[in-house]
């Protein structure tokens, strides 16, 4: 077998070296999570709810350590890789709640009794991006075993570290052997064959729209349920009657987050035309003073970018004519870094405004009142996130209805929690996470009819 080489973006040196997974280790993987599934989906529901509480004071015991690791992988400030973790742990509690509220349903129908389960899939597979490794496996992770899943985990090759852990972690927290598997490997290899395996009951997918839609497509062959959870190129909504300095102080932590590497980066800044130069005005020392630097460094606001391809990715969104109205600075050394860059004026059609970048780049797009910014912030292929801020409730209200968006603030830039539901509309994704809503796409609805008379 052999190696993946891992990464730490801040330093450019290889950081561990592991096995690379193949399509055999799949579907060993899959033999091993078959096996253990009619043991697990019968585990009494509260002695399963008491072993996910148990794997999440185990997760939390370890936090630190993972936080370390999750920063120097995949490049992000230690600040933020412990808020990360803290919602891993707080994922894990959440969804332990959830084996004894699987509730169904008495049905009034003639002749009997009509009730409802909710079932769960058997063996599902998990394939996860880059950006928030941890985080966002818990979100498929969590649901599926409490649900009474078993699961194969697939990681990005460039940050597999903190999924193998959790894997490790979940042995010694006692969830038993197969039910939670973790295969390090290529997505066009590993993925791949999680999608096309006849014993896989469903694919969960975060990643690119690109991808995504080879998945969805590859998941016909054998009618797996598909949830995706795709990019975006989201809209923060600024209109002149917004409180313009609390708007231009919180734009940019919602682009420059990760380092842009956020499916929720609210990338396209729509803001009023009578407010455009108080809000650049306004942004521009937010941007100036971020603090970009060693992951590790507690002062640290923005890390590097994943690798030294997304940076060339990036760069080609930024030519030398771009309309660069605010840049932050990046440190010397190694590193893929790339500085905090704010675009402005930027038309909604132009390549930086329409496609995801996934790096610190933003473009500010000035409107003229209300039907303008609706239309330009729903002319996207996308709709995941988005915020509007204006100090008229009535007016923000309208608007946030009128996106064509899964998720949306008003007079705040947040996207996720884990009790309320997280996804796209449009080619941003199919299904929710977290919140009750993750819990239907890790069931099926099964229907008994009870026959009590004649
Ligand atoms: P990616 O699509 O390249 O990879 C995601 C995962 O899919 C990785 O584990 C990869 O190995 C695997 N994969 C790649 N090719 C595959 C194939 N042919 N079959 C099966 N699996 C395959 O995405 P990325 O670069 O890791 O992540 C960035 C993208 O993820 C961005 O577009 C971003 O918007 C999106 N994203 C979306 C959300 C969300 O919740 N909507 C969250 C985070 C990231």
């Amino acid at each position: 077998m052999s190696s993946i080489e891992v990464i730490e973006p801040a330093t450019e040196r290889v950081m561990a070296e592991l096995p690379r997974g193949g399509a055999e280790e799949v579907d060993a993987a899959v033999a091993r999570a078959k096996a253990a599934f009619p043991a697990w989906g019968a585990v009494n529901p509260a002695d399963r709810a008491a072993l996910l509480r148990g794997l999440a004071d185990a997760i939390e015991e370890r936090s630190e350590a993972l936080a370390v690791l999750e920063a120097r992988n995949a490049g992000k400030p230690i600040g933020d890789a412990r808020g990360e973790i803290g919602m891993v742990v707080e994922t894990f509690r959440y969804y332990a709640g959830a084996p004894e509220r699987l509730l169904g349903q008495t049905i009034p129908v003639g002749g009997g009794v009509d009730m409802t389960f909710r079932e769960p899939l058997g063996v599902v597979g998990l394939i996860v991006p880059w950006n928030f490794p941890l985080t966002i496996a818990s979100w498929k992770v969590a649901p599926a075993l409490a649900a009474g899943n078993c699961v194969v985990l697939k990681p990005a090759e460039l940050t597999p570290l903190t999924a193998l852990e959790l894997e490790k972690i979940a042995l010694e927290a006692g969830l038993p052997e197969g039910v939670l598997n973790v295969v390090a490997g290529p997505g066009s290899v590993c993925g791949a064959r999680l999608v096309e395996h006849p014993d896989v009951a469903k694919v969960a997918f975060t990643g690119s729209t690109e991808v995504g839609r080879g998945i969805a497509a590859g998941a016909a062959a054998t009618i797996k349920r598909v949830t995706l959870e795709l990019g975006g190129k989201s809209a923060n909504v600024v209109f002149a009657d917004a409180d313009i300095e609390a708007a231009a102080a919180a734009a940019p932590g919602a682009v420059f987050g990760n380092a842009g590497q956020d499916c929720c980066a609210r990338s396209r800044i729509l803001v009023e035309r009578a407010a455009l130069d108080d809000f650049l005005a306004a942004m521009a020392p937010h941007v100036e003073a971020l603090r970009v630097g060693d992951p590790l460094d507690e002062a640290t606001q923005m890390g590097p970018l994943i690798s030294a391809g997304q940076r060339e990715a990036v760069s080609s969104y930024v030519p030398d004519d771009a309309p660069v109205a605010i840049r932050g600075s990046v440190p010397d050394g190694p590193g893929y870094w790339f500085p905090p860059t704010v675009l402005a004026p930027v038309g909604n059609e132009e390549r930086a405004a329409r496609e995801e970048i996934f790096g610190p780049v933003a473009c500010v797009i000035p409107f003229d009142g209300e039907e303008e910014a609706i239309g330009l912030a729903n002319a996207t292929i996308y709709g995941l996130s988005g915020s509007v801020w204006s100090r008229d409730g009535a007016r923000a209200l309208r608007v946030a209805r009128a996106l064509d968006t899964g998720v949306i603030s008003i007079n705040s830039n947040t996207s996720v929690r884990v009790s309320t539901p997280f996804g796209g509309f449009k080619q941003s994704g199919v299904g929710r996470e977290l919140g009750p809503d993750a819990l239907e796409h890790y069931t099926e609805v099964k229907n008994v009819y009870y026959a009590t008379e004649g």
